[in-house]
């Protein structure tokens, strides 16, 4: 005789373990709000832009703040403008706008070419340049990119405005150099010149996921010859990371096959990937040394904007 028992074959997790504890909620409505309930807070609580990342760790209780504080409709930190030779984008940007804009296409174009592989679009209609920044996932696109773009972070906090390089400012696995309280207003990115040359492409497992390996190159070419060279990866280590042997053996060359080999060579001193879950450190070195190759030869090819504008 079959015995019913009321136990359930697999033990069910319990609701509260999906879903956030609970947290007070309030929008602000200016940089002066949100600095004052952070204040009244004591700490206890966190900033939501578009909460495409925020909302799964506070779901799978990473994070249990006691308050969470919209920033999502602060006017300070919107817009796209330029001004000597500076495009400041405001930390609301959303990666469908980096996606689509104009001025990103003209004067920023690593950042365009780096937006379609970002997520997927429901997520690039919330999701925001400052958040994606902030949150610095060491396998995310953009926050590797200011680095190639020699960017500069602009960070308010209830005291005023400071400004801080990409470069130094991804401290360690989601550490930035954003201070608790503080608020990523803006990136300012210097604008493409007439001779620069950038490239982006990533390799992952199924489009739309977190890359294996990301790269985004970005030089000066002038008659074949590359300067200033600024390459950036994603997904090798715990914070994004510039290549700067790789970059110092193109500086100076022409950009052909011996220069390209040499600097997949020397990305050897530049990345030592670890071992994890996905694939191997050696494996991850390898589809970084394919990528670099594929996007040196991308840019050697590519024709300059003046020619663009001759065509
Ligand atoms: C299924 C899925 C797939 C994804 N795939 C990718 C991918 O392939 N590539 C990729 O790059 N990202 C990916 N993401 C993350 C996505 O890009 C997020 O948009 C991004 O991480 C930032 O989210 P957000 O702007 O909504 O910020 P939120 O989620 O609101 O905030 C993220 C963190 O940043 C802080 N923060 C936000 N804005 C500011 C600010 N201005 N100043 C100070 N702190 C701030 C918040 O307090 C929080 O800690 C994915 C997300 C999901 C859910």
């Amino acid at each position: 005789m079959v015995t019913k028992t009321k136990k359930p074959l697999v033990p069910r997790l319990g609701s509260e373990r999906v879903k956030p504890a609970p947290f007070r909620y309030f929008r602000a409505n200016s940089l002066a709000e949100a600095f004052a309930a952070y204040a009244e807070a004591e700490g206890d609580c966190t900033y939501m832009a578009g909460g495409q990342s925020l909302l799964p760790v506070l779901s799978l209780r990473l994070q249990t703040p006691s308050l969470v504080i919209d920033i999502s409709r602060l006017e300070e930190l919107r817009g796209i403008s330029l001004a000597n030779g500076v495009l400041r984008i405001g930390a609301l940007t959303r990666h469908n706008e980096m996606l689509h804009s104009p001025e990103i296409a003209r004067y920023a174009p690593l950042l365009s070419k780096a937006a379609p592989y970002v997520a997927h679009p429901a997520i690039r209609n919330k999701g925001t340049i400052g958040g994606t920044i902030a949150h610095a996932d060491p396998a995310a696109e953009f926050p590797g990119m200011t680095l190639a773009l020699n960017a500069e972070f602009e960070i308010a906090n209830s005291e005023g405005r400071r400004r801080e390089p990409a470069n130094g400012f991804f401290r360690g696995l989601y550490e930035t150099g954003i201070a608790p309280g503080e608020i990523l207003v803006a990136i300012h990115v210097p604008v493409f010149g007439e001779h620069d040359r950038c490239a982006y492409h990533e390799l992952a497992r199924r489009r739309g996921d977190y890359p294996l390996v990301g790269c985004g190159v970005r030089a000066t070419i002038r008659d074949g010859v590359a300067t200033n060279g600024r390459f950036a990866f994603i997904a090798v280590g715990a914070v994004p990371q510039r290549a700067f042997a790789a970059e110092a053996a193109i500086e100076g060359q022409r950009l052909d096959e011996t220069a390209i080999a040499a600097a997949q060579t020397a990305l050897e001193q530049d990345l030592q990937p670890d071992d994890d879950s996905e694939t191997t450190g050696a494996m991850r070195l390898h589809l970084a040394k394919v990528l670099l190759g594929r996007l040196l030869r991308e840019i050697a090819l590519s024709p300059s904007k003046a020619v663009e504008a001759a065509a």
